[in-house]
């Protein structure tokens, strides 16, 4: 296998020459330029020779590189036309990549893992696009695809919204929804001239380990996703108040203030306060 020849910027400036390569800000479009911060995702993504990656915007093949010189196979999905015949010259020699040009969202990721990797879990690994973060991880958790771990670039303030708890201002539908499916472990912090362009915000990667098992039962998966959706959406109010004006639910005032008390919480309570078993017994009582 051939050694990595990206990931610096005069290699990645005399490709983006070679090819007249204009970024496209829409696609969310910041590569890589920094060979230490693509071996420390390589190593916290702990590819063996037996896996099968999914990488999410390969752009011109930086991280493509190193994840086929560490993985059995990799699939790389990219939106951007422009960008695949400089991924045939860059990944030229990297036997084991398939290139697909296609919007990720609409990639049914698990008929490519049957096909690629016989239905096992895939990893999955990527300089995200920070335009569609949410949906793209959302979309592998709620479709169920096999995945066993998901190491990302993120906007900085998003990776902290995954990882932390009740109590923080960063606590949300998101940390809840990504606590439910995953572990989530912070790696590394990215500053914005680890990349070409530079983006205005802060990085950093995160990796997700998918739970085999959720680590709250809850009757009603749905339900409990909608509750927490609406206590979030109005987040200055009680939580009562949050789920009685939600148009996502139709509980009586006397049935939401009796669950909410079951729990052993007072009427002022915010949905902030509450923990994902809690939000799980919260749906259990109104289910
Ligand atoms: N992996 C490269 C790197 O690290 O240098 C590029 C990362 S860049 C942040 C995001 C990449 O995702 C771009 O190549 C962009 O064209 C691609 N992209 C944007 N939206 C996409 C989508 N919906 N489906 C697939 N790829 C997408």
């Amino acid at each position: 296998m051939k050694q990595p020849t990206l990931g610096n910027p005069q290699n990645t400036i005399a490709v983006l020459q070679k090819y007249n390569f204009v970024f496209q800000k829409k696609f969310g479009q910041n590569f890589l330029i920094d060979t230490h911060v693509l071996d420390k995702i390589i190593r916290a993504a702990q590819i063996t020779e037996e896996d099968c990656v999914l990488e999410i915007g390969p752009g011109i093949g930086t991280m493509t590189q190193y994840l086929a010189c560490a993985a059995r196979r990799v699939i790389a999905v990219e939106i951007d036309r422009a960008l695949i015949p400089i991924l045939e010259d860059t990944l030229d020699g990297y036997e084991n990549v398939r290139v697909i040009n296609e919007d990720v969202l609409k990639v049914d990721i698990a008929k490519l893992a049957e096909e690629e990797n016989g239905g096992r879990p895939i990893k999955v690994v990527a300089n995200l696009p920070y335009y569609i973060t949410t949906p793209i991880i959302m979309g592998l958790f709620e479709k169920h695809v096999p995945v066993k771990s998901i190491t990302v670039m993120v906007q900085k303030e998003v990776a902290d919204r995954m990882q932390t708890g009740p109590g923080s201002k960063d606590y949300g539908a998101l940390s809840l929804a990504v606590q439910y499916y995953a572990d989530p472990y912070i790696v590394a912090n990215v500053p914005p001239n680890c990349f070409m362009p530079r983006p205005k915000v802060g990085s950093a990667v995160i990796r997700l380990d998918l739970h085999e098992e959720p680590p709250v039962k809850v009757k009603d998966e749905k339900l409990m996703f909608r509750l927490i959706r609406a206590s979030f959406n109005q987040r200055r109010k009680t939580l009562a108040n949050g789920l009685k004006n939600s148009p996502e639910l139709d509980f009586t005032k006397e049935e939401i203030e009796e669950a909410i008390l079951s729990l052993g919480k007072g009427p002022s309570i915010r949905g902030e306060a509450l923990t994902l078993a809690e939000f799980a017994a919260l749906a259990d009582r109104l289910s």
